[in-house]
């Protein structure tokens, strides 16, 4: 069913048990399940369905990095058995295309199966009415006995000079061409991904510009040095201390091919400022998120909310209209924006509107992963946040270049930090830099949300040589 072979002009029909805006995966989890328990379910999107996860997101940037593995790789293997007579490069059009065949069949099949499940689809921009009821443009108004907020995030405003002339993380996973030379402001986990595909893909000038002392902020502080070192021998320029002050773009023709000028500012320890700039041709923004909502007109609805989102309880339900819940990226629910969380989120609001309430949020033990080459992982606590907390704990850490798992691929930068606490044995964190950390990570984060202790995980046997076995000598 589509908003225009639904016969909408009668009253009966704009009423539906549930309206979710959004088709990402927080979306699309409650919207199924609401309709497999036989409730009438509508569902809104402004842009092709299918959410940031699956079209601008992991999906498509993971096919990339893929690339960029199979180019480093080679590099790292010559003179240890490898030999290519040609250099072995990424041909982006080429991978563009690759990208296109995961991304492009995903928003016709995904409303198809809301249609072939007998949900009601509708295009355009939602906003709220009143209590229940929201509007999608100008069209058609629809009363929810339930309503969902599913609308994701986007880039946030930084107010600087030039902001206009940023290419946001969408665009960027569309150009057909890669540039000479890139400008990544912020030091998050989307600048260093892109930055790491960029660099293996023959750009030869790329900046990240970031305005704290340490990147990758919620990452462990000497794991992130040593992929900065990492990234900085990769000729990539990780500016830290730095901000950007403005953007310009560069009028005269005498300059040509100098499109932009990156206006930074540079602290040194004193505080004072040197002032600089940065040629680029593009500029690309990677200085945060944030939950798209201010468009919704919440204050019709009476739904509180804040700078993380809208505000909700354990149940992830609005804590002031107890007919609204959010999930995903736009809740302010405590979990991190991950599509895993989304998809978790998705469910337990589902079972909440099913079964009046049954399930609270856990979002204990949620891995969290930079895709750069090698890969970052992180799940639980920070060695900084246990010792706050107090707790009893003995920290290993170590660096992992020499061991075997990291030679045998010449991987130069490699390490992990495993938190464990005294007295009960059960492991507080994990972090992990190395080859296939995104995969490892996997085994700590279940050991964290099942509340397994270290010894559990001594029991474990496994495969061998991998980066999993590994584990045995971590714990
Ligand atoms: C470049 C990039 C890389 C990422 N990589 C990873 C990764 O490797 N791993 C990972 O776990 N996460 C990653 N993420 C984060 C992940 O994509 C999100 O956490 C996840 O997609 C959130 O899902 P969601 O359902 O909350 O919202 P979304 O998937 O963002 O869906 C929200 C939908 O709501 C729609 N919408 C918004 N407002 C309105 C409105 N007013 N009316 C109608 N429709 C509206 C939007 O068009 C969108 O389709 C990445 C994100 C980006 C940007």
């Amino acid at each position: 069913l589509t908003s225009s072979s639904y016969n909408i002009g009668e009253e009966e029909e704009k009423k539906f048990d549930l309206v979710v805006i959004g088709t990402g995966a927080a979306a699309s989890t409650v919207a199924h399940k609401c309709r497999s328990a036989g409730w009438k379910v509508a569902v809104i999107d402004s842009r092709p369905f299918g959410g940031t996860c699956a079209l601008r997101g992991c999906d498509p940037k993971k096919v990339l990095v893929g690339a960029a593995e199979v180019v480093d790789m080679n590099n790292r293997m010559k003179g240890k058995g490898i030999e290519t007579n040609r250099v072995t490069a990424i041909n982006w059009r080429d991978l563009m295309k690759f990208k296109r065949s995961f991304t492009e069949p995903v928003p016709e099949s995904r409303e198809k199966s809301f249609q072939k499940a007998g949900i009601v689809t509708f295009h355009g921009r939602a906003s709220f009415t009143g209590s229940t009821g929201v509007k999608v443009g100008d069209s058609d108004s629809l009363e929810g006995r339930h309503i969902l907020i599913a609308t994701g995030a986007k880039p946030m405003k930084l107010n600087i000079p030039g902001e206009e002339y940023l290419i946001i993380s969408d665009q960027f996973l569309e150009l057909d061409k890669l540039q000479d030379r890139i400008v990544f402001v912020g030091g998050g986990y989307i600048s260093f991904e892109f930055a790491h595909v960029a660099a293996r893909a023959g750009v030869k000038a790329i900046t990240i510009v970031h305005r704290g002392a340490r990147p990758l902020e919620n990452f462990d502080l000497d794991l992130v040095n040593m992929l900065v070192g990492r990234t900085r021998n990769l000729g990539i320029n990780v500016l830290l201390q730095t901000e950007v002050k403005g953007i310009e773009k560069k009028k005269s023709s005498s300059s040509a091919g100098k499109k932009f000028i990156v206006n930074i500012a540079l602290k040194d320890d004193g505080g004072k400022k040197e002032e600089r700039s940065i040629d680029a041709d593009i500029v690309v923004h990677g200085a945060g998120r944030n939950p798209e909502i201010e468009d919704l007109e919440l204050e019709k609805a009476g739904i509180e909310y804040e700078k993380k989102g809208v505000k909700v309880n354990e149940h992830l339900q609005s804590i002031s209209n107890p007919g609204v819940y959010a999930a995903g990226d736009c809740a302010a629910s405590g979990g991190l924006p991950l599509t895993p969380i989304a998809s978790y989120d998705g469910q337990i609001v589902a079972d909440n509107l099913l079964e009046a309430n049954k399930v609270a949020a856990d979002y204990k033990g949620t891995p969290s992963v930079v895709f750069t080459i090698p890969p970052l992982a992180s799940v639980g606590l920070s060695e900084e946040n246990t010792r706050k907390m107090g707790l009893k704990f003995k920290t290993n850490y170590s660096s992992t270049s020499e061991w075997y798992s990291s030679r045998r691929i010449n991987e130069s930068h490699s390490g992990f930090k495993v938190l464990i606490e005294e007295g009960t044995d059960k492991i507080l964190g994990a972090h992990l830099l190395g080859p296939h950390a995104d995969e490892v990570i996997n085994i700590f984060a279940m050991a964290i949300r099942l509340e397994l202790r270290a010894s559990d995980l001594r029991k474990a046997l496994w495969s061998y040589p991998t980066n999993t076995s590994d584990i045995t000598y971590m714990l």
